[in-house]
């Protein structure tokens, strides 16, 4: 592999600057075992060291509610229920009383047994797990040890690219951004803790890039780009041009938000579009509203039960949507029911390991074999309608029953909550993500039960391409413009428009300029994109012309292979978007 290395997009944004090299790992820990009468001295010292962790991460977490929010704060959690497991402390303890061994040499035994099994599944959310028991694991044995506390991740002087194997929630989250610009890492997925925490804190970060950390010599500059999952090694004269070029639009962009935010999202000729924002937590619906989003097109609510160990509460769950609503009292807010499984799945759920987990236990079908998690979130939507334009959007439907066990489940809690005297306001509306092919290929039946589409491109690239997207090896091969994927948004349009429903499209493609030129082009009104995207859409849709849009997409239609498809949207959009100042992935692949 070369300089430009594809990874995981974790995190947007870009940044430049010297690589530093981050190598954080387990200590060595010394072969020592203690003789009897010292035996409850080191049960002690284990128990004073998890006393200390417990403190310590308490005021991690602290900090992180204080510095980006309770959601954020939460994901220390795990760690601090993992102190007082049961198997962990007991397990411990056992080794230092039966085997006779230091407090860290037990310890530690006891984490890697508890790894090894762990490690059996391949499963992408116990791979956070282990990362999660790793943290904890480095954080207690430094203490046994008498190790300086790891953390300082920022050099010295001025701002570095940091790049390591992986990293964890706590090292992310000691991050100071004057000086760390932006993350590269060999390891970890969007939805990996110390991911989500980086999002938060606004650094450009790039996961799964296999090998990056093996890779780099360690005084070259790399260029982070965060949207599309690049990172550029020892960039050239033209890559540093071209990053200079976009970070200034991007500046310009940011000071013109204020303005460009009332600018109304419609083309040249004179086509409104619904620009809408991607939430992955609450909190962002207010940086969502100032970069112009006309509501929320999709608001993921796996962040309430991801790494937790119990349930959340009806209760919790409606103050989030409530919390979105208040932000958008008068414009559309989809609210996503879970979409467990895949690549995310709460411990309480107990989850069996899959060989296949994407096409496995997940979304509505999890949702529909444990009412008794579904119908709290049904119930907190049902009085989150009270407080705006709600639309429940039913992830990964492949078949009408769900979507009509769903009306049931709904007209059950609607029956409870009259009875009990609560608001809610009947008038919401019920749709699916088309994100199958199976989907697609029915959506005329799909259509007769459901109050609007929104096209998930992101999981319907993958399953028509049967290619993993999360797997960085197949990156290449992930093409949201292959054929077979833009006949499937045709069709789900025009069966949208003949049955008077609306479809939106709320994946990354929409992101992309020649997206959403598509997207535009194919007759789809509604865009909805994580908030970072939505001036560049915005920007995009008031530089063509619909009739342009509409010319260009019949022609894609007509091409033969991916390739083909963009090279008819680039023709089509012509001068009207100079492409090489955008950040959209497969725009780049011109450029
Ligand atoms: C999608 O699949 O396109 C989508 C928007 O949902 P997610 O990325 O959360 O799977
Ligand atoms: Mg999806």
């Amino acid at each position: 592999m070369g300089r430009i290395c594809e990874g995981l997009p974790i995190s947007e944004g870009i940044a430049i600057g010297p690589v530093l090299q981050v190598r954080w790992g387990v200590p060595e820990v010394p072969h020592e075992t203690v003789p009897e009468s010292r035996v409850d001295e080191e049960v002690e010292r284990f128990h004073a060291a998890r006393a200390w962790a417990a403190e310590r991460l308490e005021g991690v977490r602290d900090r992180t509610a204080k510095r980006l929010g309770a959601m954020e704060a939460r994901i220390f959690d795990p760690q601090l229920l993992m102190l007082d497991d049961v198997e962990v402390v007991e397990g411990t303890v056992r080794y230092i009383r039966e085997n006779h061994l230091t407090a860290p040499r037990a310890f530690e035994w006891r984490m890697l047994e508890l790894q090894a099994r762990w490690m059996r599944t391949s499963n992408p959310m116990v791979l956070d797990r282990l990362n999660d028991l790793e943290d904890l694991l480095v954080r207690v044995l430094h203490r046994l040890l008498d190790l300086p506390e790891p953390g300082d991740l920022t050099g010295d002087g001025a701002g570095a690219i940091v790049v390591a194997r992986n990293l964890t929630p706590s090292l992310t989250v000691q991050m100071d951004h004057s000086r760390v610009l932006g993350i590269a890492t060999d390891l970890g997925t969007r939805t990996s803790h110390w991911a989500i925490l980086a999002r938060s804190m606004d650094i450009p970060a790039v996961g799964g890039l296999v090998d990056i950390s093996r890779r780099i010599v360690g005084n070259e500059d790399a260029i982070v780009d965060g949207r599309v999952g690049r990172v550029i090694l020892d960039p050239s004269e033209r890559e540093r041009a071209v990053f200079v070029e976009r970070k200034v639009r991007i500046r310009a962009w940011e000071d013109g938000l204020p303005e460009l935010a009332r600018l109304d999202p419609v083309t040249l000729d004179g086509q409104p579009i619904a620009l809408r924002a991607n939430l992955d937590l609450p909190g962002e619906a207010v940086r969502a509203r100032d970069h112009g989003a006309e509501g929320v097109g999709l608001f993921r609510t796996e962040f309430l039960v991801v790494g937790r160990s119990s349930m959340p509460e009806e209760e919790e769950q409606y103050e989030s949507y409530r919390q979105v609503l208040a932000v958008f009292p008068r414009q559309p807010v989809f609210i996503r029911t879970y979409d467990l499984g895949g690549d995310k799945f709460p411990m309480f759920l107990h989850m069996p390991a899959e060989e296949n987990p994407f096409l496995g236990w997940r979304a509505i079908r999890v949702c529909l074999d444990n009412l008794d998690l579904f119908r709290p979130q049904l119930r907190a939507v049902l009085r989150a309608t009270a407080h705006g334009d709600v639309r429940i959007l039913l992830p990964l439907v492949n078949d009408v029953e769900e979507v009509v066990r769903v009306r049931e489940l709904l007209a059950e809690e609607e029956e409870h909550l009259r009875r009990e005297g609560q608001p809610f306001s009947p008038g919401y509306k019920l749709g699916c993500l088309v994100e199958t092919p199976a989907a697609a290929l029915h959506a005329v039946e799909l259509a007769r039960h459901c109050d609007f589409f929104s096209l998930g491109t992101n999981d319907l690239v993958q399953y028509t391409l049967a290619v993993d997207r999360t797997n960085a090896r197949l990156a290449h091969l992930y093409n949201a413009f292959h054929p077979a994927v833009i006949r499937q948004l045709h069709l789900v349009s025009r069966v949208g428009r003949a049955a008077g429903i609306e479809v939106s499209a709320c994946g990354e493609m929409a992101s992309d300029p020649l997206g959403t030129f598509l997207l535009l082009g194919l007759g789809i009104t509604a865009l909805s994109v994580s908030w970072p995207s939505l001036p560049e859409v915005k920007k995009v849709i008031r530089s063509v012309r619909i009739e342009d849009a509409r010319a260009a997409a019949r022609k894609a239609l007509a091409a033969p292979t991916p390739r083909d498809v963009i090279r008819a949207l680039a023709n089509g959009i012509g001068e009207a978007v100079d492409l090489s100042g955008f950040s959209g992935r497969w725009s780049q692949s011109l450029t």
